[in-house]
């Protein structure tokens, strides 16, 4: 029986259990798992005081390997590597889904939220969204690029950038530390804004050119840069919102990505007369999806990984919602 890291009830411990399944139904497979990162949305779903299941298997960055295929299942097959996100599956129907925007449908459902997730060496998981990975990524550097990476390219490709504009990266944690590198792959310049000394540290030691603590991030953006031309915030902080808003300079971007359930204010007229542009950005398009698979296979982006063993995932989850993970955990799995 597969063991898997587990929600045991809404706001209640994480524990390593037994946890049983069935053989794939029509559009599920069946995959063996052999890395899953740890993402702040697990962090943020073991504070929801509700569940739509308990006990729930967290996590939703997963690689696997298919071990077989249900009833209706034609684009992967047993033997197939995949990558699997935190979405399962849309309707297919709806407007967002006709037009390349599943991540929006209202009816999706979600690995490690809505659907049992992936901290686990054996999982039966919806196939309508998988991905093929390349053969040239260890499982643990792909893992996180099917959330981590994902969304950190989807927001900077919301952003709308040009090359040599500036973009604000807040949040040097698993999305940020990929999103540095993208955006240095699109010929950006790239700020990034933190408050722990250790990841700005990190930040300029994979290249980022300014990396401040949030204390002094106006002062540097805003009267000695010029301010941003966008301002990504992918920290789970809402505290940080308001200084990302105070580094745009005129029509400049604010994007939300990080989850969180607290409020943040900033000045209505400040944003009127600036003209500043606010989007929120979930995910990213499949197209982004295979973009920050092919970049990490070339070379270009790839994430700082820790491997971890299942049974360490409750202490990871609470590390990481205390901001001492330097780049993305993974645990792994022996075949
Ligand atoms: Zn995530
Ligand atoms: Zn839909």
């Amino acid at each position: 029986m597969p063991a898997a890291a587990c929600l045991t009830s809404p706001q209640g411990p994480i524990a390593i259990r037994d946890m049983p399944h069935g053989a794939p139904g029509p559009g599920e497979v069946l995959v063996r798992i052999e890395a899953c990162g740890v993402c702040h949305s697990d962090v943020m779903i073991a504070g929801l005081a509700k569940l739509p299941l308990a006990p729930l298997i967290l996590g939703h960055e997963g690689i696997g390997v298919v071990e077989a295929v249900g009833e209706g299942v034609v684009h992967v097959a047993p033997g197939d590597r995949v990558g699997i996100t935190y979405l399962a599956s849309g309707c297919g129907a709806c407007q967002a889904c006709r037009t390349g925007r599943e991540r929006y449908c209202t009816k999706q459902l979600n690995h490690g939220y809505t659907r049992h997730g992936l901290m686990t060496s054996s999982a039966v998981v919806a196939a309508q969204n998988l991905i093929r990975t390349p053969a040239a990524l260890s499982a643990e550097q792909a893992a996180p690029l099917c959330c981590a990476g994902w969304t950190a390219m989807g927001a900077m490709r919301e952003a709308n950038l040009e090359r040599g504009q500036l973009v604000a990266i807040f949040g040097f944690g698993g999305l940020g530390h990929l999103a540095l590198q993208y955006a240095r792959h699109f010929g950006l310049e790239a700020a990034v804004v933190d408050v722990s000394e250790e990841k700005l540290a990190f930040a300029r030691a994979l290249g980022a050119s300014v990396a401040v603590h949030s204390d002094l991030a106006r002062n540097t953006l805003l009267k000695q840069m010029g301010g941003a031309d966008a301002a990504i915030v992918y920290t789970a902080s809402a505290a940080a919102v308001p200084v990302a808003f105070s580094c745009l300079k005129r029509c400049g971007s604010l994007v939300l990505v990080g989850l969180t359930q607290d409020s943040c204010s900033f000045s209505v007229s400040e944003a009127v007369l600036k003209g500043v542009r606010i989007q929120g950005s979930y995910l990213g398009s499949r197209a982004d999806l295979e973009a920050v698979f092919q970049l990490a296979s070339q070379g270009v982006a790839r994430p700082t990984v820790t491997t971890h063993a299942l049974e360490e995932a409750p202490e990871l989850i609470a590390r990481l919602g205390r901001g001492e993970i330097t780049g993305r955990a993974v645990v792994t799995f022996s075949s």
